[in-house]
């Protein structure tokens, strides 16, 4: 039965080797099987037709069954047309076509019934149907029901493939699959979830007889695509918990205890222990360590990736934190030693910038294992970059790393290092549980104590004269703010530019000495940009003026106003990492969104968003409505996922359902041996065989 679904579109009645290359190149139909997963779009009910003395009131669609009486063309030139009068037994009305219909009119046949199709529009006095739709009554697949609207491209149509012409085709594959679609799914499941058999829905997503029944097809394959993706993430964790070994770290070890007990800051939240015990736990298990860590932006992610790492150390090994920029990498070596400025360990900072001086004796030291904590870039990613006994590694800002580059950390030892993940973009459950199935998940829900909640409004143009003199209370009240410009590559000039005359307008409206700007951009070379930017945290500018470069964890707490100009230019998921810049101190802290003055339904969807809520988790929900899952986790990710009928951000509850039962199938029969479930190892092989082990580093 796959080999009937494999044979190649070209071979089925009515294709050919020509339409089989449009097929391909137009909607990467290749098989029998990718035909019958080109699923129809919407549907039409076709069951009912109006007699043509009951037509409803002009420019509404309607459906007639009658025959053809004549056929006249009227006129000469290019205002030539052509009529044809089309009765039933209530009456008669004029199909009408204005060009085309030299091709039309010699397959037109008079007194055989017809299905007509289209829309009737009233021209002086008469009734007419402009360029209908016609097909012969005896060719009309499914009669009592729905008709399918399918996809199709310009180039199809004009090999007769539009919606019709494929409706057509799969009106000719299915009857030859009759009988043959093989269910994948285990009864029990079935009855469960009462889904269609898999032939059933697949004959019904085509042919359905009624809304309610194409609603329960489209059911069926939207659960078993997505419980087989959740099956195959959970196939993957197991497979990938049981084949790689990981270091024990059997005790938290003296770096640990000593910090923790004499040097913590702040005492730790309630959240922040939890995700350290369930680190601890994974230390314990002989097994790799592979775990995301999620948490809002302020929620003290940094610390735990301390102790984390102090663990590692107490046990014997090296650790390594990885950053996505300089700014970045910098400002967790200053936090870490900062934080371990009382104890005897040695940290270390690579990066693009590291002189080759430096360079080389962090080269030596992480080889003879004086150096107990690398903190960098990708830099770390280099294979000169060796160490004596790399434990654990951190990886700050996730999504940012593509999933090669991660796959390299894996090498820097005999076994892999432990890996945690972090991520301050939320990511919604469904997506988590799709995209990061067989990784651990541990979640900071909770921020430390004393935080303000961030007032963000939205505001246009005409408010700049306000937002200058209310800049200047908070600098009078001994504040810091930042103010920070779009520059998003493909206008980069023009987006400088903006930049450029931001900073002046402000330059001249918060004048020398009493006001002090810095400004950091991307073009900046780095020791510049750190410059600026020390002298933004260490207080000594009032205003600082970024790209977006400052997007990711930077921490200057006493900094209390974000100004976010042609906010509308940024996602929603940016827009929450800029506003979580603020908000760190003890100060009430506040977020502008400056916009033009006409913005789109969907912009202002995202500022509502923004001035609505603060919670990451929420947003990124709204995110995903609006952006789709595959934007949201980068295309590399997305192309591995191709979904054929289920969408992540709508199917939300199904995912959960899928995941369900795929959990449940495993508790039961973890290798898949019982006699019920053979279709589904069956089905689920082949889906394995197909896909590259990614799941593996994702
Ligand atoms: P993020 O999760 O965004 O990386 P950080 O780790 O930068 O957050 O932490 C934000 C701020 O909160 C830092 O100044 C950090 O020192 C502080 N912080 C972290 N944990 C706590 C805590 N338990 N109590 C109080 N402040 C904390
Ligand atoms: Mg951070």
């Amino acid at each position: 039965m796959n080999q009937l679904l494999d044979t190649p579109i070209e071979f089925l009645k009515g294709v050919g080797p020509q339409r089989a290359a449009l097929l391909q190149t137009e909607l990467g139909i290749f098989t029998f099987n990718d035909l019958l997963q080109h699923y129809p779009f919407r549907y039409l009910d076709r069951s009912t037709y109006h007699k043509i003395k009951d037509l409803p009131y002009v420019d509404n669609y309607v459906q007639i069954k009658g025959v053809i009486q004549s056929i006249k063309e009227i006129g000469t030139g290019r205002g030539k047309k052509m009529f044809a009068r089309f009765s039933d037994e209530t009456g008669s009305i004029d199909l009408v076509w204005f060009q085309g219909f030299q091709w039309i009119k010699p397959n037109l046949k008079l007194n055989t019934e017809y299905q007509v199709f289209g829309r009737a529009k009233i021209y002086g006095s008469s009734w007419n149907i402009p360029h209908p739709e016609l097909t012969l009554l005896s060719e009309i697949t499914n009669k009592s029901g729905l008709q399918a609207f399918y996809n199709s491209t310009e180039k199809l149509n004009a090999k007769g493939l539009h919606s019709k012409g494929i409706e057509k085709l799969v009106g000719t594959l299915l009857p030859q699959l009759q009988g043959k679609l093989s269910e994948n799914l285990p009864d029990w499941m079935i009855q469960e979830q009462h889904l269609f058999s898999r032939e059933k829905a697949l004959f019904a997503i085509h042919l359905p007889d009624s809304e309610q029944i194409a609603s329960k097809a489209r059911f069926r394959l939207k659960f078993e695509e997505l419980f087989f993706l959740q099956l195959e993430m959970l196939l993957r964790k197991e497979s990938t918990g049981k084949k790689l070994k990981g270091y024990v770290f059997n005790e938290v070890g003296n770096q640990f205890t000593e910090f923790y007990e004499k040097h913590l800051p702040f005492p730790l939240t309630n959240a922040q222990k939890r995700v350290i015990k369930e680190i601890r736990k994974d230390f314990l298990t002989g097994k790799h360590m592979n775990r995301l860590l999620q948490g809002d932006v302020g929620s003290g992610k940094t610390l735990v990736a301390l102790l984390t790492m102090l663990i590692g150390i107490g046990n014997g090994f090296q650790a390594a934190i990885m950053a996505p920029t300089e700014i970045l990498a910098n400002q967790h070596f200053i936090a870490i030693k900062d934080f371990l400025s009382k104890m005897n360990i040695n940290v270390g900072l690579l990066t693009g910038s590291t002189k080759k001086k430096e360079r080389a004796i962090i080269h030596e030291q992480l080889l003879n294992g004086e150096m107990d904590i690398l903190v960098g870039t990708h830099a770390l990613l280099e294979d000169v970059v060796q160490f004596k006994n790399l434990g654990i590694v951190v990886i700050d800002e996730q999504h940012r790393f593509g999933v090669a580059q991660r796959a390299k950390m894996w090498r820097k030892n005999v076994n892999p290092p432990h890996v945690l993940i972090m991520t301050a973009t939320p990511i919604p459950r469904t997506l988590a549980m799709t995209f990061y199935g067989d990784l651990d998940v541990s979640v900071i829900d909770e921020l430390p104590p004393g935080r303000k909640p961030i007032s963000t409004i939205h505001k246009f143009e005409s408010y700049r004269v306000r937002l200058f003199g209310f800049m200047k209370e908070q600098i009078a009240l001994g504040r810091q703010i930042y103010v920070v410009y779009p520059l998003i590559k493909e206008s980069e000039s023009l987006d400088f530019n903006n930049l450029m005359d931001g900073y002046e307008a402000i330059s001249r409206s918060f004048p020398k000495p009493q006001y002090q700007v810095s400004i950091v951009h991307g073009q900046m070379r780095p020791e510049d940009k750190d410059f600026e930017m020390q002298r933004f945290i260490k207080g000594e500018t009032h205003i600082m003026v970024a790209t977006t470069v400052i997007e990711v964890g930077v921490n200057v707490p006493n900094a209390s106003v974000m100004v976010i100009e042609s906010a509308e230019r940024f996602g929603l998921s940016q827009l929450h990492q800029l506003r979580g810049r603020v908000g760190r101190g003890a100060e009430k802290s506040y977020c502008i969104l400056m916009t033009g003055d006409k913005i789109s339904k969907e912009s202002m969807k995202r500022m509502e968003t923004m001035v609505h809520s603060n919670d990451g988790f929420e947003i990124s929900e709204v995110d995903l409505q609006l952006r789709g899952p595959g934007d949201l986790m980068g295309t590399q990710q997305s192309g591995v996922l191709d979904l054929k009928i289920s969408n992540l951000a709508r199917d939300g509850q199904i995912v959960t359902l899928a995941r369900e039962a795929a959990k449940k199938l495993l508790e039961e029969d973890p290798n898949l041996t019982l006699p019920a479930n053979q279709s589904l190892k069956e089905a689920i092989r082949t889906i394995l065989k197909k896909k590259p082990n990614w799941g593996r580093i994702a």
